[in-house]
């Protein structure tokens, strides 16, 4: 979602007659799109900031905060950084051309969620990647989990009309995207304001547009996943076999104080369900560790669900309160030293589950999505399956935004690697 918001405001202002610049030293413009949700990246927030500060008095330029951060911190961001001159929330890039012009004059602020929704649309999208595009479907989050402030920075649901995401997609594969992403907060919750038309419609629809091959979305909700977007995945080809589910905790006490939906066994009914309909699909997921009151025991409930559903990838985390969430209100009372050995516990579990998923691709042919060259050396070039791996391959061209079959050859915890059969 940050990345689709960086291309909508690179997007906006473009089409009112700006120019990317590569670099904040070349630009006459800055805008820093932020992300609420840790409070870890908050930080690294005002650090970037003071360096852009620093840049500002060698060579002064206009600089803007935009996203989630400047949502719930506008009026701390204006008064306490001098150096800042506007702010932009999620719902306000349309706006931009205008807050920037005012900012000009005086520090700005548009931060507000309009009661009609207004959607960026293609026509302002300054797309980073040719041949994958992110087609948002739908803004903001009503299911007010209790440590997240995701509701907050984004407000309410709001669901793009389907005939809008279908042109986007079409124009995108018609400009030569081969993969569709569709994105959103409760991807799951998609319902079509005309018609009505749900998320599993909304799959059928996305891979009746020609020229698209692989489409994925996320993030997914396990309480909104309904047999019916199972039927549609297994019914479309196109669907890539590939699901972030996120999870959090396996304890279902602390998925109830969570306010998230599901039991433990709820969840592991609905991932054995996806694995029988969809045989080889690679599940992924997010875990915060250390949540107010999370026992050993609660602990050890994760790292059994962890075992037992053998996800392909997790994101982990430590539990940081969030201002305005449910759970800021109760005491953050896991001690840093709990969180951080379990935190290390459960990656080092995951690792070896990894390094076993992995292992079992070698000596297999895989489609691989080229995605450009690989960090691992000149000649080298890194791709993903379908089910989303990493695979580093040799190829005498640059493949990207190419479909190729790489033999794997060997594997490690985080990729796969392998040689080219055809190009
Ligand atoms: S579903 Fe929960 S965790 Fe996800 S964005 Fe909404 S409130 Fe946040």
């Amino acid at each position: 979602m940050n990345e689709n918001d960086s291309e909508h405001i690179a997007g906006v202002l473009v089409r009112a007659g700006a120019a990317k610049a590569d670099r904040p030293e070349d630009a006459d413009i800055v805008v820093v799109n932020t992300c609420a949700v840790r409070q870890k990246s908050e930080e690294k927030l005002y650090s970037y900031l003071g360096r852009l500060s620093g840049l500002k008095k060698k060579r002064p330029f206009l600089l803007g905060v935009a996203g989630c951060v400047a949502q719930v911190r506008k009026a701390h961001l204006l008064e306490k950084l001098p150096f800042v001159d506007f702010v932009a929330g999620p719902d306000n890039y349309l706006d931009l051309p205008e807050i920037v012009g005012r900012a000009a004059e005086a520090p700005t602020v548009r931060a507000d969620f309009g009661t009609d929704w207004r959607e960026v649309g293609p026509e302002a999208t300054a797309r980073e990647n040719p041949w994958s595009a992110f087609v948002p479907v739908m803004e903001g989050c009503d299911n007010f989990c209790s440590y997240c402030i995701v509701p907050f920075c984004r407000g309410r649901e709001k669901f793009r009309p389907l005939p809008n995401i279908v042109a986007e997609a079409r124009a995108a594969a018609g400009a030569g995207a081969v993969e569709i992403q569709l994105l959103g907060q409760n991807v799951n919750s998609y319902r079509d304001p005309e018609s009505g038309l749900g998320f599993a419609g909304l799959l059928d629809a996305m891979c009746a547009v020609p020229g698209a091959e692989w489409v994925r979305f996320i993030t997914s909700h396990p309480k909104n996943f309904g047999d019916d977007i199972i039927r549609a995945m297994a019914a479309n080809p196109k669907v890539c076999p590939a699901l972030h589910l996120p999870l959090q905790s396996g304890s279902t006490r602390i998925l109830e104080r969570m306010n998230r939906g599901y039991t433990r066994e709820e969840y592991l009914a609905l991932a054995a369900r996806l694995k029988e309909s969809l045989p080889g699909i690679l599940l992924s997921t997010d875990v915060i560790v250390g949540f107010p009151s999370e026992t050993e025991e609660d602990f050890e409930a994760t790292c059994s669900l962890l075992r037992e559903v053998r996800f392909a990838g997790i994101f982990s985390f430590r539990y940081s309160p969030r201002p305005l969430t449910a759970a800021a209100a109760i005491p953050d009372d896991v001690p840093l030293e709990i969180k951080r050995r379990r935190l290390i516990a459960l990656q080092a579990l995951q690792k070896t589950i990894q390094v076993e998923i992995n292992r079992s691709f070698v000596g297999r042919e895989v489609r691989v999505l080229g995605t450009g060259p690989s960090p691992k050396g000149a000649g080298r070039f890194a791709g993903r399956t379908d089910g989303n791996l990493v695979v580093n391959f040799d190829s005498a061209a640059d493949p990207s935004g190419r479909f190729l079959t790489v033999r794997i050859t060997g594997s490690g915890p985080y990729s796969l690697h392998g040689t080219t059969v055809e190009l």
